[in-house]
């Protein structure tokens, strides 16, 4: 059988990153060879994302760019997007296979289906997202770093958010399971992992085992050599983390806090399960016990209500955070949340204005914290990623470092010291 060409083209957050490369390592068989998604396919899989009106858009236009390609591919779109809106994906010309976030782990076998359909006929598979079934995943050698799904879906309700609908409930593996997940990616020459999913603060609720166990057990292994966490919600960010974080060397002093908003009224409103009290108790106490980690804090602006004074108050709370930088996320309406029924929305000029405020004091803190790390003495994980002459990494307080290109560099850990500072708070070495 001829060798089909197939591409992948992943939106969205670092699971979806991890869940790609799992499918598409299924496709290392021989009878397909993957390309560029620039290049002429026979098959092309977008792995969607539908957090915001933007993403999916970005989805959209993926799919009309494969189909001026290559006019007669079939174009495979699986996860979050195909989770919440299957038919309005299926309309779309070009399109020939649908699966939800549960069947997305079947493209190989939904692909071979499609040699057996007429040419206008196209498969669309989502079932509703009850399943239980955790599928661990993790990304190898396309990035220095592995992004490893250790949970999935969300039991939270904030009212702004689609993912628990396109995810479903919050389910990990055991820790056992998941140690032996660990193991492979040790096997490999990655140097870092990343925990990712999309509530890891509540890995093992379902068999009644916690994050900080799974941690402590990881950070028992001897590979690989950091550990990263991405994002933990503030009330899952307990002290015994943040003081097994540092006590442990591979724990990466590095921490990820979706604040959303530093207004009490409008964390409310989201039904967020913390107010701003207890975010400043954790930045508090990772400072105390880890002077010099990194802490940065999503937030959400123009959330309907926010008026201009609880913006301001959201403002000054954050300015008065020692946090290293922020994420800013523009508000965006997601149909079937609840926050969608809000009246008072705001306008969409007041919300660019007022991302931009804070954006500039992101920078600011950003600069800062870079400059609070003059002289340190650390370490830098290089990437294989070359800009013109040089070549980056960053250190285990996720400070970005550049240096000359040089390829015996990649993918090592090096011991540098933090002297010259560049733009955006990145070090040169
Ligand atoms: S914690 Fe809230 S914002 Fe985060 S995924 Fe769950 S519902 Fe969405």
């Amino acid at each position: 059988m001829k060798t089909k060409t197939i591409a992948f083209n992943t939106l969205g957050c670092k699971l979806n990153f991890s869940e790609t490369a799992a499918i598409s390592r299924r496709f290392q068989d021989g009878q397909f060879r993957e390309v560029g998604f620039h290049e002429v396919a026979d098959i092309y899989v977008i792995n969607s994302c539908t957090v915001t009106q933007n993403a999916e858009k970005r989805c959209r236009e993926l799919i009309r760019k494969a189909m001026k390609t290559n006019p007669e591919a079939h174009v495979a779109v699986i996860g979050c997007y195909s989770q919440i809106s299957p038919a309005g994906l299926a309309a779309i010309p070009g399109v020939a296979l649908v699966l939800g976030n549960t069947e997305k782990y079947q493209l190989f076998d939904r692909l071979k289906e499609l040699a057996y359909k007429p040419a206008q006929d196209n498969i669309v598979d989502v079932s509703d997202n009850t399943s239980e079934a955790f599928i661990p995943t993790y990304s190898t050698g396309e990035r220095t770093r592995s992004f490893f799904k250790i949970q999935d879906g969300c039991d939270y309700k904030c009212a702004y958010c689609i993912i628990p609908k396109a995810r479903g409930k919050s389910r990990s593996n055991t820790i056992a399971a998941t140690l032996a997940t660990a193991a492979e990616i040790a096997e490999t020459s990655i140097k870092e992992m990343v925990l990712t999913g999309v509530n890891i603060g509540d890995f093992g609720k379902p068999q009644g085992e916690t994050f900080h166990q799974l941690l402590k057990e990881l950070a028992a292994m001897e590979k690989p050599e950091r550990i990263r966490l991405s994002s933990v919600e503030p009330d899952l960010l307990t002290e015994e983390i943040i003081r097994l974080v540092a006590k442990e060397e591979r724990l990466m002093p590095h921490f990820h806090i979706p604040l959303q908003s530093g207004s009490d009224s409008i964390l409310r409103a989201m039904g967020r399960r913390y107010n701003t009290r207890l975010f400043a108790d954790r930045v508090e106490t990772i400072r105390k016990h880890i002077p010099h980690a990194c802490i940065a804090a999503d937030v959400i602006v123009g959330y309907p209500g926010e008026t201009e004074e609880l913006f301001r108050e959201s403002l000054s709370f954050l300015s008065g955070m020692d946090v290293s930088y922020v994420h800013v996320f523009s508000y965006s309406e997601r149909a079937q949340t609840r926050a969608a029924d809000l009246t008072d929305k705001i306008h969409p000029k007041v919300i660019k204005d007022r991302a931009k405020t804070l954006q500039q004091l992101s920078d600011k803190k950003k600069q800062a914290f870079a400059e609070a790390n003059k002289g340190l003495t650390t370490k830098v994980l290089w990437e294989k990623d070359r800009t013109g002459d040089h070549m980056s990494g960053f250190t285990e307080n996720y400070i970005r470092v550049k240096t000359k290109y040089n390829e015996n560099k990649v993918n090592t850990i090096e011991e540098v010291v933090l002297n010259i500072t560049g733009k955006n708070g990145v070090y040169l070495v």
